[in-house]
């Protein structure tokens, strides 16, 4: 029998209601720390081309570390397993931006959708395309999937990081300092904090994974967007790692690989069902959206997506 997405979508909206508002705003970056934290967004997109949304899944919002998972697909396309001399696979059990393992692991990152390991990502995209070419051809692949020409880079907010952004220019003069760094590191960092400063909505963010959830072919294009086996290595890094020193605990609730930013985004994969994207600003410690993971629970015990069934 076919869910049912508006009685799904009204129970969630039951579920998160306690809470909405709850958390707090990414305000390390100046830019969005006005943002409403009342927003509330959720898209589901299938197999067929339908997307079932709720909410504000037409507002576009900061996508900041869920670009990671947009990077690592293309990385792995152009270099394959050459990456890992690079970067690690474990979850880091540390914050998103922390540096303490770097010196014992000399200069290789945990993996790659912490900060660290998205700027080597980074780094090597640079080295393949060019700093503005990589940002094009990322640019391109999400218009693409997402059918959208507008979506873009909202060069306020890469500024605004860009100008507060001593901790991630620690981490890369870090890495440099042992070799993992190719690139001159305010090169590299650029183009980090524009593909973090991409903007995009739920309904753009969940049609644009949907290969994800499908061995790595765009069902509605039907275009082979990474090979299936890279595909279920990316769904593996992001159920162990896409939530920082939140990772155990989002498994544990929600039981999907996913990944969070700080601008409130969550995108999640439910392999050979669909894609979702959740909105809502207000984070938890570890920065990831606190009544996104709240919708998340719901819609996974209503739908029985979780991997773990
Ligand atoms: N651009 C942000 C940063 O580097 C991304 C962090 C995140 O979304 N967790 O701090």
């Amino acid at each position: 029998m076919p869910l049912d997405f508006n009685a799904i979508f009204a129970e969630i909206l039951r579920s998160i209601e306690p809470d909405r508002g709850c958390g707090k705003v990414a305000d390390y970056i100046p830019a969005l720390a006005a943002i409403d934290r009342m927003k509330f967004g959720m898209c589901v997109s299938l197999e067929n081309g339908d997307t079932h949304c709720v909410g504000d899944a037409e507002e576009r919002f900061s996508i900041q570390s869920i670009s990671k998972v947009f990077t690592l697909s293309m990385v792995l396309r152009k270099v394959g397993d050459d990456l890992w001399k690079r970067v690690g696979r474990e979850p880091s059990g540390s914050p998103f931006n922390s540096i303490v393992q770097l010196e014992m692991e000399r200069g290789i990152p945990r993996n790659p959708l912490i900060n660290a390991g998205a700027i080597v990502v980074t780094d090597h995209l640079v080295s393949d395309f060019g700093p503005a070419a990589m940002i094009d051809e990322l640019l391109n692949r999400l218009r693409m999937l997402a059918g959208d020409p507008s979506i873009a880079v909202d060069e306020d907010v890469a500024s605004s990081e860009a100008s507060v952004g001593a901790r991630n220019r620690a981490l890369a003069n870090f890495m440099q300092s042992f070799g993992n760094l190719h690139n001159p590191v305010e090169e590299t960092l650029a183009a980090y904090f524009s593909h973090c400063a991409i903007s995009m909505n739920c309904r753009q963010l969940a049609r644009a994974a949907l290969f994800l959830a499908f061995n790595g072919r765009d069902p509605i294009s039907g275009k082979q967007m990474v090979t299936g086996e890279a595909c279920r290595r990316i769904n593996a890094v992001m159920m162990s790692c896409g939530h920082y020193d939140n990772s155990g605990d989002f498994t544990y609730r929600i039981g999907l690989p996913g990944k969070s930013g700080v601008g409130g985004g969550i995108l999640v994969v439910s392999p050979g069902h669909g894609s979702i994207a959740v909105w809502s600003p207000g984070l938890n410690k570890a920065g990831t959206s606190h009544v996104g993971s709240l919708a998340l629970e719901t819609l996974v015990r209503l739908t029985g997506w979780s991997v773990f069934v």
